[in-house]
């Protein structure tokens, strides 16, 4: 196989059939030189997802599926993809269209001719999204490029075709809390950027609410940085130091001056905020505990129920 087309499906009945014939359109056209496979990864749907790749797969060949025993995130579809790929070169797309087909064309010779082992999607804009999500969204990309030293752009997406050697290197990161932007960038290699336009999804609904994307964002940062632990460090510091200053001067203030000690407002408002600054640190430090846990069992990042 010269190409593996990755694509994650969650629910995705109303996508599926217009993103098949649209990627098999562009392949037809202007890739038809080169055997390309599709894989499309089933993460536990509960809708006609599977019955839908179960006839793709009985009429074409070059089409094949896995189905995952439960919804495992797409994090984990991508990964099952991933490994399970038998391409040369692969890419990563979404079912829903919003990762134009147009650009494989140009990706595929960035990967094969040009020199790149990677090349990637990058959404220039952000029509078509909700402002609270965009303006978030660009908050958090500035956050975690400082705290992880990493170049993780906004705009960057899963949308990406990769050599086989750059896929090895991002198999070979077996850990358990995946966050494949972040892998992206930790692999390295040469990348090759293409700019899209940002359009709206062709059919069916986003799985992702705000709460589920907020979980996401920490994830990202504390699965590559160790930033949180270094602020909670910081800030005991200058506390200590806060206090040991108010503590020498309430002293001099009542034994050299005879000044009484002020009222129990002062300490109940400390201990208040001491408290609670102890116990969100200790919240951080629980973070990095519980993901080191997970990664401690060792359980499988995916489990494949049916394949075909
Ligand atoms: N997806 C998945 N598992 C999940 C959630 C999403 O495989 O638990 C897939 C989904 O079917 C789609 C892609 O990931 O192909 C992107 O999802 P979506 O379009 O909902 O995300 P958005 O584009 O809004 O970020
Ligand atoms: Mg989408």
């Amino acid at each position: 196989m010269d190409l593996t087309v990755i694509v994650p499906c969650y629910n995705e009945e109303e996508a599926l059939p217009l993103f098949y014939a649209k990627v098999k359109e562009v392949l037809a056209r202007e890739l038809s030189g080169i055997q390309t496979e599709f894989l499309f990864v089933d993460d536990g749907s509960s809708d006609r997802t599977l019955k839908l790749l179960k006839a793709f797969s009985a009429k074409d060949p070059c089409c094949h599926f896995l189905s995952l025993s439960r919804n495992f995130g797409k994090e984990a579809a991508m990964y099952a993809g991933l490994k399970e790929a038998s391409g040369d070169c692969c890419v990563l797309m979404d079912a829903d269209l919003q990762h134009p087909p147009v650009l494989l064309p140009s990706m595929y010779r960035a990967v094969t001719q040009e020199g790149f082992d990677c090349c990637a999607g990058f959404r220039a804009d952000r029509t078509g999204e909700g402002r609270v999500r965009s303006a978030l969204s660009k908050g958090f990309y500035r956050v975690i490029r400082r705290l992880s030293h990493m170049d993780m752009a906004d705009g960057a997406g899963d949308f990406r075709m990769m050599s086989r050697r750059m896929v090895n290197s991002i198999l070979a990161c077996q850990e358990y809390n995946r966050y494949m932007k972040g892998i992206f960038s930790f692999v390295g290699f040469d990348t090759k950027w293409l700019p899209f336009q940002n359009t709206a999804r062709a059919a069916g609904k986003t799985k992702w609410k705000l709460r589920g994307l907020f979980r996401y964002a920490l994830d990202g940062i504390f699965s590559f940085s160790t930033a949180p632990v270094t602020l909670a460090a910081a800030a005991g510091t200058l506390l200590f130091f806060l206090a040991l200053g108010l503590g020498l001067w309430t002293a001099v203030n009542t034994l050299a001056f005879g000044n009484p000690v002020d009222g129990w407002t002062t300490i109940v408002c400390l201990i208040l905020f001491l408290n609670g600054i102890q116990l969100l640190f200790i919240s951080i430090l629980g973070e990095y505990v519980s993901r080191n846990y997970l990664e401690s069992k060792g359980r499988p990042i995916y489990i494949i129920k049916e394949q075909g």
